[in-house]
């Protein structure tokens, strides 16, 4: 007796993980007809499941306006689903026509970093959010003594990412370094204001009247105080996860290298040293030693 599995949630718009897609060959393969059975065929027992253990996932395609929260929420999972099953370093620079693998559950992909460990040992890490092993080993299709492969996979039912890293994702990490401007300048290629040439801008420029008090973006240490012929005077602080901050064109440096700064200690003055306009800020935001768009790193 042959025995076909189908997952009754089948639409040609889902992709199958795990058991499911296993089961649909080789068996499905016999009937030549990509898994639909004729009638004359009866010599095959046909179980339909009607509630399928193992997460499938719809692909969605991303429109303009949407947001992963709004997309997580229609489809009953977490943020941290859609982020983490989709390799989503930053929510929002999500691409309109982007298509996004929504697993049927919620919980997040756990992706073996050695040889050995077991289904049971990742069910123990994961204890926080009522894992419990045997459970995670029917959703993946696995036995809870199964030692797993470096790089094998296993969803994770109502798992979340850590907090931090669910932060820097969500570009919550940084917070406008001056309390009131005019933002006179992006990030990206540009007509430089002083040689009319094409230029890359690598921060946001922030006019603010001379002697503003200039805030850290994030806490952190102070890496450098300097002055060269571009920033004028300036700032470089670093912070965690290998990012910097750079604060240029100061008329005035509060701090010193080495000191720890907090998101209320006044690290300088706004000025116009350096290659400059006028009074304003020149601010970077670097990920490990590139800039970064600050459009997607500030509230
Ligand atoms: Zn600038």
């Amino acid at each position: 007796m042959k025995r076909l599995h189908f997952c009754t949630a089948a639409s040609v718009t889902m992709i199958f993980l795990g058991g499911c897609a296993k089961s649909a060959s080789p068996e499905a393969d016999l009937t030549g007809q990509g898994g639909f059975v004729s009638p004359e065929t009866t010599d095959m027992e046909i179980i339909v499941e009607s509630a399928p253990l193992l997460p499938y996932y719809t692909v969605y395609r991303v429109k303009r306006g949407d947001v992963i929260g709004h997309i997580a929420r229609d489809f009953g999972v977490t943020e941290d689903t859609i982020i983490n099953v989709n390799n989503i370093d930053n929510s929002r620079a999500l691409q309109i026509d982007t298509y996004l693998r929504i697993p049927s559950i919620p919980g997040i992909l756990y992706t073996a970093a050695q040889d050995g460990e077991t289904v049971a040992e990742v069910a123990k890490k994961y204890r926080a959010y009522d894992v419990v092993p045997e459970n995670l080993a029917a959703v993946n299709g696995r036995d809870i003594g199964d030692a797993l492969s470096k790089g094998d996979k296993l969803f994770v039912p109502n798992a979340r990412l850590d907090r931090a890293k669910l932060q820097e994702i969500n570009g919550d990490l940084f917070l406008w370094p001056l309390q009131g401007f005019h933002l006179t300048s992006y990030w990206g290629g540009r007509r430089s204001p002083l040689t009319g040439r094409r230029e890359f801008h690598n921060g946001f420029d922030l006019a603010a009247p001379q002697g503003t008090a200039v805030y850290p973006a994030r806490v952190g240490r102070v890496a450098a105080v300097d002055f060269n012929n571009t920033y004028g005077t300036y700032i470089i602080l670093s912070h965690d996860s290998a990012y910097r901050t750079l604060y240029g064109h100061l008329s005035k440096v509060d701090v010193t290298v080495g000191q720890w700064v907090s998101r209320s200690t006044v690290i300088g003055r706004v000025g116009s040293t350096g290659l400059s306009t006028g009074p304003h800020l020149h601010f970077t935001i670097y990920k490990n030693g590139r800039s970064l768009n600050p459009a997607y790193h500030l509230p």
